[in-house]
């Protein structure tokens, strides 16, 4: 009985916001709409096809696997590789054949099947405080376990998809045992219980909680140029960026993502809006509205970015093999008690 009310349920919410004419196209977003409507926008008068978009910031696979070949899903977008992964696992997705996404995205930012492909690329940066860390104290990830740092080092949940990419990393580069140390390491080191997102650790540490937070790279320019919150653009003057692991294998990068759904039912208008995502006008976007990376070879970062970041080496870490991962990490983050 209760399982037929929550049909009932999700049918009544889905049937209002989709699109059933061959000219329009659905996604299913992790990504918060305000983000991409730029994208979006330009799409529709470019092609003339409509784009409606479902966010959600959990729940969205759960909502496919139940509308199985009924979902009226074309697009899944992400902003991690791990939900793309996931995607995958539940064959939730469809391989596309794209000679042009082939072109402008790197085949280390896409899956060899074409079941997903990276819109944009971020990478997770360690925030210091201008006051207090020295230049160059700090150059990598493995010395966040440092005991140095003990009581100077903020995070989010060690839960939360980008910690676990991150982590993920760390095994990939180190193995099981010796990541464990490590995130034991940096567990002890700090100065609260993980809480918050990656801007409320820049926050900390510009009111003295902690010395070095951990966050994505596009946070910055978000928080830089915050004219509705103009407070944060003082978090953001109040550290540097580090780029982590620049004298070995580079800092950790992850991706935004999208993959056409497996019962898409307008499959070509979804082939050509991840098409159009890849275009230098999209990535442009991208790069221009969300300070993130353009993957498309040739496409510009935006100036801001390029004026505080400049040039950096990117670790060559596969990206499945980092959302393999995860599970992994998920266990280790509940084995040394991260979140406790
Ligand atoms: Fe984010």
């Amino acid at each position: 009985m209760k399982k037929t009310l929550t049909a009932v349920a999700l049918s009544a919410i889905i049937a209002s916001p989709v699109a059933t004419a061959a000219d329009e196209v659905n996604i299913y977003s992790f990504r918060q709409a305000f983000l991409i409507k730029p994208l979006l926008d330009a799409f529709t008068e470019e092609t003339g096809i409509k784009a409606r978009v479902v966010f959600s910031k959990k729940g969205l696979l759960e909502r496919l696997e139940h509308e199985g070949r009924n979902s009226p899903a074309d697009v899944l977008l992400t902003s991690d590789i791990g939900p793309l992964y996931d995607a995958v696992g539940k064959d939730l997705l469809q391989p596309i054949d794209s000679d042009l996404l082939d072109k402008n995205i790197p085949a280390k930012y896409r899956d060899a099947d074409g079941k997903w492909y990276g819109l944009t690329s971020r990478s997770r940066i360690i925030y210091a405080s201008k006051d207090r860390v020295a230049e160059g104290e700090i150059k990598t990830y493995e010395d966040l376990a440092d005991p140095k740092w003990k009581g100077r080092i903020c995070t989010r949940s060690g839960k939360h998809t980008y910690n676990l990419s991150l982590i993920g990393s760390m095994i990939a580069q180190h193995g099981e045992a010796d990541t464990q140390q490590w995130l034991k390491g940096l567990k002890e080191n700090l100065a609260r219980r993980p809480q918050g997102n990656d801007r409320a650790q820049v926050k900390a540490v510009k009111e003295g909680v902690c010395d070095l937070a951990l966050g994505n790279s596009y946070y910055f320019g978000k928080m830089i140029t915050n004219d509705k919150k103009p407070e944060q653009k003082e978090w953001a003057q109040s550290v540097n960026l580090i780029f982590p692991n620049q004298g070995d294998r580079g800092a950790h990068m992850n991706i935004s993502g999208a993959g056409v759904t497996k019962h898409a039912p307008h499959k070509e208008a979804a082939v050509k809006l991840i098409e159009f995502l890849s275009s230098d006008k999209a990535q442009q976007i991208y790069a221009e509205a969300n300070f993130e990376f353009p993957v498309r070879e040739g496409s510009k970062r935006s100036e801001l970015i390029n004026k505080y970041m400049g040039e950096f080496k990117e670790d060559g870490i596969n990206l499945q093999r980092i959302a393999e991962l995860r599970d992994t990490a998920a266990k280790m983050v509940d084995k040394v008690g991260f979140d406790n």
